[in-house]
């Protein structure tokens, strides 16, 4: 089995790496983000660029056509990407974690027959885990998978599903067994191709995140053959589904970083720009508390974020570290986009500014991979078990 850690990339390559995204930020997506944005349009011709760039196979294995980038890169390369528009990093990260569940926990077979597919971005997909009645509660989910001959009929919802209008494939938790107790133990994660049984219910609105598609799903008599169930075994799905919270957790910390990054380069212009009473606004000490805290929080989530996408390079347990990155780093976006929008004054309130998309985007990273309410709980139980003094 391949897997995520261990994988090496030497400086000079992520050096160029990361130019070449920043080249790409510069020439094709700043001109274009507030207009795509304000239209909440699916930027297709960025699509197509971002499958040039490799990024629909930015961690899967090499020996898949993916570039194999080990988390840290990856991480840098979001943080990068997030500083100029978020939202289009869901449109290969989402992907990229429904590639993990194969590549982690999939059959020989079921690597072969999907990552190459996945790394090119000729399929491309997401996650489908939400239902109307169960976010945080995964294992309260209702859609069921019953056995019927060689394969499974599904039938339920599910919704919030990113990528769920463009994408054409989806890691799809259900319940092969409802009755099972504990409840983790009757769930199973299928492949899930769009085909007969399978519609897109509506296009979800939102505050921001805007131009990635959020659907929800609706499965009625869709048919799975026993090949689409991952690993080829039952009741392994609510592990196969939440095995991939590590790196998933240092994704939406990486986005914060560059939602907080992005929100204090241009306040940090703004502030030199804007002059009142006689002088730029960053002379005044109001401005200047501002900015100090605005600087120390991106630079801590950035080196949380790194610190535990090294962790989980060098093949170390990070669920810790992970979730202290995701949770620091989420927060860190919402208090700097806000401050930015003050920062700004009217300007922040406009729609000519950049700022307030970020306001609208950082949200988003609270609640994504767990919620924050949940990360604080899961990171005291971590820290106590790891500091047990019994
Ligand atoms: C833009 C967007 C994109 C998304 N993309 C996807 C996707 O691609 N695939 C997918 O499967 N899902 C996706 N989601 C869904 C997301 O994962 C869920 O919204 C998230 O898990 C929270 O679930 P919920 O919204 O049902 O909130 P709930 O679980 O109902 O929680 C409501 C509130 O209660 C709190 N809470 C719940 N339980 C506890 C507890 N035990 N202790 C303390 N507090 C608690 C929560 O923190 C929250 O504040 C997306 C959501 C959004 C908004």
């Amino acid at each position: 089995m391949s897997s995520l850690a261990g994988r090496r990339i030497d400086a000079a390559d992520e050096t160029q790496l990361l130019h070449t995204i920043d080249r790409w930020l510069e020439k094709e997506i700043r001109p274009v983000v507030k207009q795509y944005d304000h239209a909440d349009l699916y930027p297709t011709p960025i699509v197509e660029q971002m499958k040039e760039l490799g990024l629909f196979g930015a961690t899967i294995g090499t020996e898949y056509g993916g570039l194999g980038l080990p988390a840290a890169t990856y991480a840098k390369l979001v943080m990068r990407i997030s500083s100029v528009w978020m939202a289009i990093t869901g449109i290969f990260n989402s992907h990229l974690m429904l590639a993990l569940a194969i590549e982690k926990f999939g059959t020989p077979a079921q690597r072969q027959a999907w990552l190459p597919k996945m790394a090119t971005g000729e399929v491309r997909g997401g996650l489908a885990l939400t239902e109307p009645d169960a976010g945080t509660d995964l294992q309260g989910i209702r859609m069921t998978a019953r056995a019927d001959g060689d394969g499974y009929v599904i039938n339920g919802t599910k919704t919030w599903i990113s990528n769920g209008i463009e994408g054409s494939c989806f890691a799809l938790l259900v319940k092969t067994d409802p009755r099972a107790e504990p409840r983790y133990k009757g769930m199973s994660l299928f492949i899930a191709p769009k085909q007969q049984g399978f519609r897109v219910g509506r296009k979800l609105e939102k505050l921001g995140y805007k131009s990635i598609d959020s659907a929800e799903l609706v499965f009625e008599d869709y048919r799975l053959s026993r090949e689409h169930l991952i690993g080829g075994v039952e009741g392994q799905g609510f592990f196969q589904a939440t095995g991939g919270l590590e790196l998933g957790r240092i994704n939406v910390a990486a986005r914060g970083v560059g939602i907080a990054e992005g929100a204090l380069r241009l306040s940090t212009e703004y502030a030199q720009v804007r002059k009142t009473f006689g002088k730029p606004i960053c002379e005044h000490q109001a401005i200047q508390l501002k900015l100090g805290e605005m600087a120390t929080r991106a630079r801590a989530a950035r080196l949380l974020t790194l610190d535990a996408a090294e962790a989980f390079d060098r093949g170390e347990r990070c669920d810790l570290e992970a979730g202290m990155a995701k949770y620091f780093s989420s927060e860190a976006a919402l208090e700097n986009s806000t401050e930015a929008l003050r920062i700004h004054g009217a300007y922040g309130y406009s729609k000519e500014y950049d700022v307030e998309r970020m306001y609208r985007d950082a949200p988003l990273m609270c609640i994504g991979e767990g919620t924050n309410e949940m990360q604080r709980i899961i990171i005291s139980k971590q820290w106590i078990k790891r500091n047990s003094i019994a």
